[in-house]
């Protein structure tokens, strides 16, 4: 039987066929006029997106590339940094840090929770020799969204950075680089900017670009200040995903044409009306509400009682057609996770929703059929305009 395929991670997520057709066409070279109007173009569309008169680079990697960019261009050895971690993304923060000799001082609350502005100023009290704090601000394995903005607050009245991870909230959920004093900001490319994975993006703030001088980590590809000369001229430092990049391009388009705010409504509307359907047949979000914010890139479901967990994503993909996620490290098999990231609208509420119910029959769960459709269907309904 034919099963209609859906990409409903949250990253890679989908994409739209007109930047599908426009990364088909034949491939220019980069070190021409053509591409560099993209290049500059980009850079451009970028800072609308972060809400930043400041750079945005873009890298040829993953988004860890620009999570490690984030420590290498900023920090030196023996540097002392917090890290605000309740989730497998704030740990390889961490891990990035340790992995470059800088002494880390651990923030951390359990999975599903988050850590509060208060506990950062203590932590930037107790250690008052810190240089940067880094922090999620979506924390997609969680799907808890931290109070990026208080934590911005209590971080810019000290000498230290305020350094954020924000790969699945940039176009996703309120973001305001400037305004709120973030330094750094990642994102990366095959989240909420509808793309292929391959690019990551970093913004940097003047008092990071100030630190950026004194940092002596060694870097070489992942070099930030290498790369803002080079966009000076409308170019890149390396070769860079030419294809990706007009794929970028078509996407930034699209996204400022729809409004960055609107496009963040979008995210809350689908997401919301996805928690309300999961919960209308009784099961439980992971994240820790009302203590904590949900994110509104992906929501993870708490695998009911005498389900196996572990087989809900293979099953909703291989069988009815839509592609989520499991849980990652330790939560493998405890939750699953429904996006809400890129490319996604109401359909795709419904379409996720039918998907799981089916999934979550075949493993024994008892529940009324089509309740959580319907639910999510009436939130819809009463909350977007058509
Ligand atoms: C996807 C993601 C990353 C980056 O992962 P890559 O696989 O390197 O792109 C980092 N942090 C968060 C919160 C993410 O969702």
């Amino acid at each position: 039987m034919l099963v209609k395929k859906f990409l409903c991670a949250p990253g890679p997520t989908a994409v739209p066929a007109e930047i599908l057709n426009e990364m088909a066409k034949p491939l220019i070279h980069h070190r021409t006029p053509q591409f560099d109007a993209i290049v500059a173009e980009n850079a451009e569309l970028l800072k609308q997106v972060f809400k930043t008169k400041n750079p945005v680079v873009t890298f040829t990697s993953s988004g860890t590339g620009a999570m490690e960019a984030s420590v290498t261009n900023f920090l030196s050895k023996g540097d002392k940094a917090i890290v605000v971690s309740a989730g497998k993304f704030g740990e390889r923060f961490a891990e990035i840090c340790t992995a470059y000799g800088v002494e880390v001082v651990e923030l951390k609350a359990d999975y599903g929770k988050d850590v509060k502005p208060a506990a950062v100023a203590e932590a930037l009290k107790a250690n008052p020799d810190t240089k940067a704090v880094y922090t999620e601000y979506s924390e997609t394995s969680t799907a808890v969204a931290f109070d990026v903005k208080g934590i911005a607050d209590v971080v810019r009245k000290t000498g230290a950075l305020m350094i954020v991870d924000a790969i699945t909230a940039v176009g996703a959920m309120e973001f305001e680089m400037d305004a709120w004093g973030v330094d750094v900001a990642v994102a990366g490319s095959q989240k909420s900017f509808m793309i292929p994975p391959g690019l990551s993006f970093l913004s940097v703030s003047e008092k990071g670009l100030k630190a950026m001088e004194k940092s002596t980590l060694p870097k070489y590809y992942f070099d930030i200040a290498g790369e803002i000369k080079a966009n000076g001229k409308s170019t890149t430092a390396w070769t860079p995903a030419v294809t990706i990049m007009i794929g970028l391009n078509y996407a930034l388009k699209m996204m400022i044409s729809e409004g960055i705010d609107n496009v963040v409504k979008r995210h809350f509307i689908v997401a919301e009306a996805i928690r309300v359907g999961v919960q209308a047949i009784g099961l439980k979000l992971f994240a820790d509400v009302p203590n904590v914010r949900p994110s509104d890139a992906v929501t993870a479901v708490r695998v009911p009682e005498g389900v196996d967990g572990k087989k809900i994503p293979g099953l909703m993909q291989d069988k009815f057609g839509v592609t989520v996620a499991g849980g990652q490290g330790s939560m493998a098999g405890n939750i699953f996770r429904l996006g809400s990231l890129g490319y996604m609208d109401k359909t795709d509420v419904i379409v996720q929703l039918q998907a799981m119910e089916l999934a979550l029959k075949e493993l024994g769960y008892k529940f009324e059929a089509g309740k959580s459709v319907a639910a999510g269907q009436k939130y819809l309904m009463d909350n977007m305009k058509f």
